[in-house]
C-alpha cells in the first residue's frame, strides 16, 4: 500500500503554500515590505496569524484522536517550513501553540486533551512555561512552586522569556511540587489565564530581541494563583520525565523553521547574482559563486533529509526518539546558520542592509534564525544528550541491532506511517540509533545496484568511505568514558561527527527506497543529490574528498540556477508542493 507523501500538489503544505503566496503582494499580510515594518515596529505579526488561523493551521497542532488534524508530523514540518520560508517570526508566533500543547498529548486526562484540542482549533494561544530567569537550560533548578490546596494547585514564583506568555491565554507550565526538587519533584500545570483571579498573576514586559522582533517573548509572574486539580498533567512528579519526551517530538518538529529559513535564504542568493551584473558580467556566471551556491544547496539537503527521516521516525521508530531528535535538534539548526552565513556572503553589502534587496529580508531571516539554535534545548544541550549515550550507540552498533521494519518505514516516503503512540517514547534507546546502525548494509545495497549495471560507482565508493568513516567515531565513542559534570569538549567534536554519520545514512536510505517514487525528478538522476551529500558530510568528517569531488556542487549549481521554482529547492518537491525541481 501506497500513501500520499505531504510533498504532492493538493496536500495540506501546497494548499498552505498557494494561499500565502496570494497574501504576499504589496500591502498583503505576507509580504516582505509588511514584515520589515512590524520587525522595524517591533509589533507582533497579527494578522498573518489570523490568516493561518483561518487556514486551520492549528488543527494540524493537535492529534486525530484529539479531534485534530494532525495525522503525521512531516506533514507539520512541511506546513511550518511554508510558513517560515515566507517568515520566521510569524512561524515562531504562531507555532508555539504546538510546543505548548506537547505535554498533555502525552500525559493529558482525554477530557483534558479533547478541551485543548478545540480551544486550539478555536484558536487559543498556548504557551510552553519552562525557563525561568535565573535558570535556563537547568530545568531541575526551577523555583516556580506549586502547592497543593483543597481543590487545585497553587502557583508562586515566575517563568521568563516564555513565547506569547502575554497575548497567550493559556500556558502550560513546569512547577516545582517537591520542596527538595529532583526527577521526580516538579509536575506540569495546564493553566488558563482567563480563569485565574484577578490579581494572582501578572505578565512581564516584553523583551526586545536581536532577531524575531515582533514575537511576543515575555513572561508570567503568579502570586498565589489558584489552579483546579483538573489543570494537572498527567501524575504529580512527572513533569520533567514528561518534558523529556515532549522534548523528542518538538525539537524534531521544530527544525522546519531552519528548513523555512534555508529556502528563503537560498531563493534571495540565487536571484539575487542572477541579476547583480559586475565586471559586465552577472554574478552567476563567477565559478566560485557557482561553488559556492551548489555547497549551499547541499547543506538544505542534508538538513532535510535528517529532518523527514527524523519527522517520520517519531512514528516509525518511536523509542528511539532520544537519540534522533537530539541529533536532529543539534544538526540542522546548526548547518542552516552556516549556510545563511555563506550565501550572506554573496550577498555582500545586501546581506547587511535592512532597506535595500527584498525590503531586507535576508538580514531579518539571519537574525530571526539565531533562535532556533537556543530554544527547546541548545545545540550543546542536545549534543550533551548524546554523549551520555556514546557507549550504547557504540554497542549497538557493534552488535549490529537495528529495527528494520522502523527504518524501512521511516525512509520510504510513500509508507504509510503508523499514527503516533507518544506512550511508547522512552527516556533510553536500547536499540541505539537504526539509521546508522542500518548503514553497512545500505552500503551493501548500492554495490549490488552498481554491480547490476544500475547506480553510479562514484557513489558506491563515496558509500564505502562513509562506511569506513562512521565506523571510526563509533569505535571512539565506545572508548569514551562518560564523566555527568565535566564533559571534555572533545566529547562534542565527536557528537557532531556521529551527526554527519546519521545525516550520510539518510540520505542513502532515502535515495535507495525512494528511487522509483523520484524516477522523473532531476535532481535525482545519476544520483546528483546524493552524491553532493556524501561529499559534503566525507569532507566534514575530514575524509578528504578527492579534488574532484567538490565538483559535484557546481553540477548541483547548473540545476539550482535553472531552477525557476518560487519556494523549496529540493529533491522532495519536485513538481509538488514546493515547485522544486
Ligand atoms: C526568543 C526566545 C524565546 C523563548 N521562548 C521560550 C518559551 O516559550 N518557553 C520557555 O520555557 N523558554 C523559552 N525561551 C528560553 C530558552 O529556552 C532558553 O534561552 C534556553 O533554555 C537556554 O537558556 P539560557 O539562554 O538562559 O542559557 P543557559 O542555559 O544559561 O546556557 C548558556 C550557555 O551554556 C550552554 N550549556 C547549557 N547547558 C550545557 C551543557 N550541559 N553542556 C554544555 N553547554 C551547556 C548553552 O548551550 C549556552 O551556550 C526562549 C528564549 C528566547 C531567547
Amino acid at each position: 500500500m501506497t500513501a500520499r507523501t505531504p510533498y504532492e500538489q493538493g496536500a495540506p503544505a501546497s494548499e498552505l503554500e498557494r494561499l500565502l503566496g496570494s497574501l504576499s503582494h504589496e500591502g498583503g499580510p505576507f509580504s516582505p515590505a509588511r514584515f520589515a515594518e512590524l520587525d522595524q515596529l517591533e509589533e507582533f505579526p497579527a494578522d498573518a496569524c489570523r490568516v493561518l488561523n483561518d487556514f486551520g493551521l492549528g488543527r494540524y497542532y493537535v492529534p486525530t484522536r484529539h479531534g485534530g488534524l494532525q495525522a503525521s508530523f512531516e506533514e507539520v514540518v512541511q506546513l511550518w517550513r511554508t510558513v517560515a520560508r515566507r517568515d520566521l517570526t510569524v512561524a515562531v508566533a504562531h507555532g508555539k501553540t504546538f510546543l505548548g500543547a506537547a505535554t498533555v498529548w502525552v500525559a493529558g486526562e482525554p477530557e483534558q486533551c479533547a478541551l485543548l484540542g478545540k480551544e486550539i482549533a478555536g484558536g487559543t494561544a498556548v504557551s510552553w512555561g519552562l525557563t525561568e530567569r535565573h535558570h535556563g537550560s537547568d530545568l531541575l533548578a526551577g523555583e516556580l512552586t506549586a502547592t497543593r490546596t483543597e481543590d487545585g494547585w497553587r502557583l508562586n514564583g515566575e517563568k521568563w522569556l516564555i513565547n506569547n506568555a502575554t497575548r497567550g491565554d493559556m500556558i502550560c507550565v513546569l512547577a516545582r511540587t517537591a520542596p527538595a526538587g529532583g526527577p521526580r519533584g516538579f509536575s506540569l500545570l495546564l493553566v488558563d489565564k482567563r480563569r485565574l483571579r484577578a490579581g494572582s498573576y501578572h505578565c512581564l514586559p516584553k523583551e526586545l530581541l536581536h532577531g524575531i522582533r515582533g514575537a511576543d517573548i515575555s513572561g508570567l509572574s503568579f502570586q498565589d494563583a489558584d489552579v483546579p486539580a483538573e489543570a494537572l498533567v498527567g501524575g504529580p512528579g512527572e513533569g520533567i520525565e514528561l518534558v523529556l519526551k515532549a522534548l523528542q517530538f518538538t525539537r524534531t518538529v521544530c527544525v522546519a523553521l531552519s528548513l523555512g529559513a534555508a529556502d528563503h535564504a537560498l531563493r534571495l542568493a540565487v536571484d539575487f547574482v542572477r541579476q547583480r551584473k559586475l565586471y559586465d558580467r552577472y554574478l552567476v556566471e563567477l565559478p566560485r559563486v557557482r561553488r559556492t551556491l551548489g555547497g549551499a544547496a547541499t547543506l538544505l539537503f542534508l538538513a532535510e533529509a535528517v529532518s523527514v527521516v527524523a519527522s517520520r521516525s517519531l512514528h516509525a521508530l518511536p523509542r528511539e526518539m532520544s537519540v534522533v531528535s537530539a541529533i536532529t535538534k543539534a544538526f540542522v539548526p546548526t548547518l542552516a546558520d552556516e549556510m545563511i552565513g555563506q550565501l550572506g556572503e554573496l550577498l555582500g553589502a545586501r546581506a547587511f542592509m535592512s532597506n535595500v534587496y527584498s525590503d531586507g529580508m535576508f538580514q531579518k531571516l539571519e537574525r530571526d534564525h539565531r533562535i532556533v539554535a537556543i530554544f527547546d534545548g541548545s545545540t550543546l544541550v542536545n549534543r550533551n544528550a548524546v554523549i551520555n549515550l556514546f557507549p550504547a550507540l557504540a554497542r549497538t552498533y557493534r552488535n549490529k541491532r537495528r529495527d528494520e521494519t522502523g527504518v524501512t518505514e521511516a525512509v520510504t516516503l510513500t509508507a504509510p506511517l503508523p499514527g503516533f503512540e507518544p506512550e511508547r517514547l522512552s527516556l533510553l534507546s536500547s536499540m541505539g540509533c537504526s539509521v546508522v546502525q542500518s548503514l553497512p548494509d545500505a552500503v551493501e545495497q548500492v554495490q549490488a545496484m552498481v554491480s547490476r549495471g544500475e547506480g553510479t560507482e562514484r557513489v558506491a565508493r563515496l558509500a564505502e568511505e562513509l562506511r569506513m568513516a562512521t565506523e571510526e567515531v563509533l569505535r571512539e565513542m565506545g572508548a569514551y568514558t562518560p564523566s555527568p559534570r565535566d564533559v571534555p569538549p572533545a566529547a562534542f567534536t565527536l557528537a557532531a561527527r556521529y551527526e554527519l554519520c546519521f545525516a550520510g545514512a539518510a540520505c542513502l536510505q532515502l535515495w535507495l527506497r525512494n528511487l522509483e517514487w523520484a524516477s522523473t525528478r532531476p535532481l535525482w538522476k545519476d544520483a546528483l543529490w546524493l552524491e553532493a551529500c556524501l561529499v559534503q558530510v566525507l569532507d566534514r568528517l575530514r575524509v578528504k574528498a578527492a579534488l574532484g569531488e567538490v565538483e559535484v556542487y557546481d553540477r548541483l549549481a547548473e540545476a539550482l540556477i535553472a531552477w525557476q521554482g518560487k519556494t523549496a529547492f529540493s529533491p522532495l518537491t519536485g513538481g509538488g508542493a514546493g515547485e522544486g525541481p
